[in-house]
């Protein structure tokens, strides 16, 4: 399987302090939950959270991530680090900088460096950009400009909530069929490029149902950040979907879910042993909650996962690792 938009970075999210203000909109999530978070992330806080991420993504059969970051006080060497983990657990992983101006002219280009600098060193990424609605045209116009330059394509979250609306406006002309459009909630007319469609995220932040089966064939599944269970994010997928129309079948979101390895085609050569058998996919597994990955197995041959844990790292360890980071960084937080 493969993660189509992730945030790495917000695997310690869980158990946080509460925010000092209880959110009410799209808006004040952002302000009062990822962007409390990202500013007080550290290099060593972002590898431990990235190397749970990868593990708990590998637990869920999930061997290809497309991740995007952003901590606007450690920008420099974050990529690295990212890739560094998810290689370390055997993850193959896709890194891009969320370039934004929220922290002013200067975040933004040093974001877009960050991004040049990993690529143009030989890691696999894609120049990430956080959204139109915290960037001028200037910086949109550049990233753009950059992605073309290193013929990779552009990671942008795009008309996910209301303070995004003008995305599409924004971006008709600059964007390319190698982007990855995320969310596009609010988006009317489509932008040439995929989709990635978070129906979990999209719910818990109650943006509304992104609608993503009017786009056609370019969807492909993401978790946003909540975890790597791709599995369970088809079912939420199906579901939204059917919600939406009762005639949907899950055919259509495990279509999606395929379409993921467009992005990390190497990971069709995974192999992957599930506690279910998969053979008629999309209809059983629709309704087979808590299908497992038992092994899995490297396109290269090399055994990452073993009765359910992974071989190359110590699960105990890097629970206990990401443990203590997370106390760390809640102690920043409260
Ligand atoms: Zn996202």
């Amino acid at each position: 399987m493969v993660c189509g938009h992730h945030h790495l970075y917000s695997t310690l999210a869980r158990g946080m302090p509460a925010p000092p203000t209880r959110p009410v909109d799209f808006r004040s999530i952002l302000e009062q939950i990822w962007w409390r978070l990202d500013v007080e992330l550290d290099l060593e806080t972002i590898r431990w959270s990235a190397m749970l991420g990868a593990v708990e993504a590998l637990m869920s059969g999930t061997t290809g991530i497309v991740d995007h970051h952003e901590s606007p006080n450690a920008i420099e060497g974050s990529l690295d680090v990212i890739a560094d983990a998810c290689a370390e657990v055997g993850v193959r992983v896709v890194c891009s900088y969320g370039v934004t101006e929220r922290h002013g002219v200067d975040g933004g280009r040093r974001g877009l460096a960050e991004n040049e600098r990993f690529i143009r060193a030989g890691g696999r990424g894609m120049v990430g950009v956080h959204a139109a609605f915290t960037c001028s045209d200037g910086l949109l116009d550049d990233a753009a400009g950059l992605a073309r330059d290193l013929g990779v394509g552009m990671h942008i979250h795009v008309a996910e909530g209301p303070d995004d609306r003008d995305a599409g406006r924004r971006l008709r002309g600059i964007a390319a069929p190698d982007w990855l459009l995320v969310h596009c909630v609010g988006l009317e007319e489509p932008l040439p490029g995929r989709i990635a469609h978070n129906p979990r995220s999209n719910m818990n932040n109650a943006v509304g149902y992104a609608r993503p089966a009017r786009f056609g064939e370019s969807v492909v599944l993401g978790t946003d950040g909540i975890g790597s269970d791709m599995l369970e994010e088809f079912r939420l997928a199906y579901v939204a979907h059917r919600s939406d129309d009762v005639t949907a079948s899950p055919e259509t979101a495990w279509a999606w879910l395929t379409n993921g390895h467009d992005l990390i085609p190497e990971c069709r050569d995974d192999s992957v042993t599930w506690s279910y058998d998969m053979a008629d996919s999309a209809w059983h597994v629709a309704f087979t909650p808590g299908v497992r990955a038992l092994r899995v197995e490297s396109a290269t041959g090399e055994v990452l996962l073993d009765n359910g844990r992974p071989t190359r790292v110590d699960l105990a360890e890097v629970r206990a690792k990401a443990a203590e980071a997370a106390q760390n960084l809640f102690r920043r937080l409260s």
